[in-house]
């Protein structure tokens, strides 16, 4: 049955990602594993989204990946415990809503601000394969600025890499909220500055030791199976001072032991300082106590993954869309207004007066 719009008076959290596939361990515990946290607390109203409009910004020559991409990344959002009975779960294209606002705060977006941000240079240099010379590739923080503000929520949970994201949406909502205020409630913003979650994460390296990250291609993903996350352990880089078996190594020094502080229980760390530091166990030993960590924590995911068919994962985010649809009108309704763009003979705002205005 069609669940109505959540409408509550806890403070709203938002956050989303891009359907880049598979989500890895690495975006389970920098982002996912904190999403679910706060769903399950009950102290804010959650809305999480699969941003698919942002993935054209970078692949837009072939698209033809981002919507099975998208089931995908909504399979691993239910497995890891998001449940749409208590968040709203949507996909960006199903709510029109974030093009017209993301057109509308465009026009009023210095060029110079989308030219500044740092991750601009950086991805046209590191997706030098491809041409992001190009206007939606310049736009994208417009759009990830519409992405929040049309859901008027007061954090947005991300990483520290993300603040400053978060920090050019706060000043375009400043921006919009200089040039333009509701008819009749003037000390009103019609756009609220949203505030930063951060979301602690720890230090999580891939297999080659380096950052978990999709394009180094060295990540355990949450639907890998027992036997691939032990395969891919046995290969993980040590510490390099341990060549050989009689060599004595330290677990703080060595991904592996990054992977053992965030998965192991306390007893397993003692024996694997104690083992490492006096060459009294192998890496191949030790890598096991590792997986049997990884495995305690992606075997509900996965467990859960598997109760959920693609048609079922299309009506949760059809329905979950079909929520966001509505609080995102609420919210542009109050846009047109604030900037005189609705056709009416009435004195009162089409969008009504918003309560503690
Ligand atoms: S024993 Fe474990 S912590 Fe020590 S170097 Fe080998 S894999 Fe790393």
């Amino acid at each position: 049955m069609a669940k109505p719009a959540i409408s509550t008076s806890r403070p709203r959290v938002l956050s989303g990602m891009r359907p880049t596939g598979k989500l890895h361990l690495g975006n389970y515990m920098g982002a996912l594993a904190n999403w679910v946290k706060l769903q399950n607390q009950g102290a804010y109203e959650c809305y999480f989204f699969i941003a698919d409009w942002h993935a054209l910004t970078t692949d837009y020559a072939d698209p033809s990946q981002i919507a099975p991409n998208s089931l995908e990344v909504m399979l691993d959002y239910l497995a890891a415990g998001l449940d749409p009975e208590r968040s709203v779960l949507f996909l960006q294209s199903r709510v029109l809503q974030h093009a017209e606002l993301a057109l509308l705060l465009g026009m009023s977006t210095p060029l110079g601000w989308l030219e500044r941000v740092p991750s601009y240079k950086e991805m046209q240099e590191n997706l030098s394969n491809r041409d992001l010379t190009t206007y939606g590739f310049l736009g994208y923080p417009v759009l990830m600025a519409a992405d929040i503000l049309l859901y008027q929520p007061d954090f947005v949970p991300v990483g520290q890499d993300q603040q400053a994201h978060v920090e050019l949406t706060r000043e375009m909502a400043r921006r919009f909220n200089a040039f333009y205020r509701l008819p009749g409630e003037e000390r009103c913003e019609v756009l609220p500055e949203p505030k930063v979650l951060l979301t602690p994460s720890p230090r999580l390296p891939g297999t080659d030791g380096r950052k978990m990250s999709k394009s180094y291609g060295n990540t355990i993903l949450l639907s890998d199976p027992e036997p691939v996350v032990r395969q891919k352990l046995r290969t993980m880089v040590t510490d390099p001072a341990r060549v050989r078996r009689t060599d004595s190594g330290d677990p703080d020094k060595c991904p592996v032991g990054d992977l053992h502080k965030v998965f192991s229980t306390p007893e397993t760390m003692g024996k694997v300082y104690e083992g490492c530091r006096s060459a009294g166990i192998g890496c191949i030993e030790c890598k096991g106590w590792a997986a049997d960590g990884l495995m305690k924590v992606l075997q509900p995911v996965q467990d859960r993954r598997a109760q959920f068919t693609e048609p079922q994962v299309i009506e949760i985010l059809e329905d979950g869309s079909r929520r966001a649809r509505i609080r995102a009108e609420q919210t542009m309704r109050e846009v047109r207004d604030a900037m005189r763009m609705t056709l009416t003979t009435e004195k009162e705002p089409v969008s009504g007066s918003r309560p503690g205005c």
